[in-house]
């Protein structure tokens, strides 16, 4: 594989780096594998902290495209904040395994697996990889339901508060604030999705279970006929035929899926092909998590009003 071949030629390179950078270095440096995760470890660390995401917000968080940057970035982490259950089980373990950094190690402290502590969808009964079944271990897109942000932003700042004591008030305070401004605002948003209660819905990836389940929405289909696996035509006819039938009529995409795929089924269906992206930084709108939420919630209520 040349990308390995790359990394561990840029991995020989990171002894002539280590140590450098470190102006500002009671700012802990936390690394996040998604702009998602780095917005979530944005509000906790305040001040405190540099964040920086690997993926760009445009990209599939199944399929990062690793590059030599990325080591230098992940040798020089304090911290390392991952989703989790196999998110970025294509693309993260030969980075780490060329970053050289024990202190984001498996296990230390500086490791944190968002995942922990959520309580998965779609886990399956058995373990099965083999057939391309990219969510071996539960449905990984949890970010959607804010009552699993929560939880993630305690664990967060539980750790980051056990690696910096000297600042666990402040990492404590910065959470309570942001606990609280969820709570608030998952009250707006389930009010402004309560009209649609039973809605169904079409997604490409099962990338909306979570949103979903909290905002009581039915998937009634996805596009690819399972996770990580291309649409067939003879899929999407399946597809067709119970959008038709259940009178499901509003398609999410995100910007690394394929637009036209969705637009062709849209137009046998009369349904709507609606770009929700996931990862807040796509645009200006969606800058923060609160931001991307109020955008997500406000997109989807305007096309299930319309198409209802
Ligand atoms: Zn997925």
């Amino acid at each position: 594989m040349q990308i390995i071949r790359t990394l561990r030629m840029a991995a020989t390179g990171l002894m002539a780096v280590s140590g450098i950078g470190t102006s500002g270095a009671d700012k802990l440096n936390i690394v996040a594998t998604t702009p998602d995760l780095a917005a979530l470890a944005r509000e906790i660390g305040g001040d405190a902290v540099r964040v920086t995401a690997l993926a760009k917000p445009t990209e599939d968080p199944h399929f990062v495209d690793p590059k030599p940057s990325h080591l230098v970035t992940l040798n020089r982490a304090d911290v390392l904040i991952e989703g989790g259950a196999e998110l970025e089980l294509g693309w993260l373990p030969p980075l780490l395994d060329n970053a050289r950094n024990a202190k984001i190690a498996p296990g230390a402290p500086g490791r944190i697996v968002a995942s922990r502590g959520v309580r998965m969808l779609e886990v399956p009964l058995t373990f099965d990889r083999s057939r391309g079944d990219i969510h071996a271990l539960g449905n990984p897109h949890f970010m959607l339901d804010p009552l699993n942000v929560k939880i993630m932003a305690a664990q967060i700042a539980d750790q980051l508060a056990r690696l910096r004591p000297a600042q666990a008030e402040v990492f404590k305070a910065n959470f309570k604030r942001f606990d609280s401004a969820v709570d608030r605002k998952l009250a707006e948003w389930q009010k402004q999705l309560e009209p649609y209660r039973g809605a169904k819905i079409v997604t490409y990836h099962r990338d909306f279970v979570y949103l979903a389940a909290r905002f009581n929405l039915e998937i009634a289909e996805t596009l690819e006929p399972k996770p990580g696996i291309a649409p067939s035509p003879a899929h999407l006819a399946r597809v067709i035929g119970t959008m038709k039938a259940t009178n499901a009529r509003v398609i999410l995409i995100q910007p690394y899926q394929n637009r036209r795929t969705a637009e062709t089924v849209a137009r046998q269906t009369n349904a709507v092909v609606l770009e929700m992206p996931q990862q807040p930084g796509v645009n200006k709108a969606t800058a923060t998590y609160f931001d991307l939420m109020d955008y997500l919630v406000r997109t989807l209520a305007a096309a299930l009003e319309e198409k209802q």
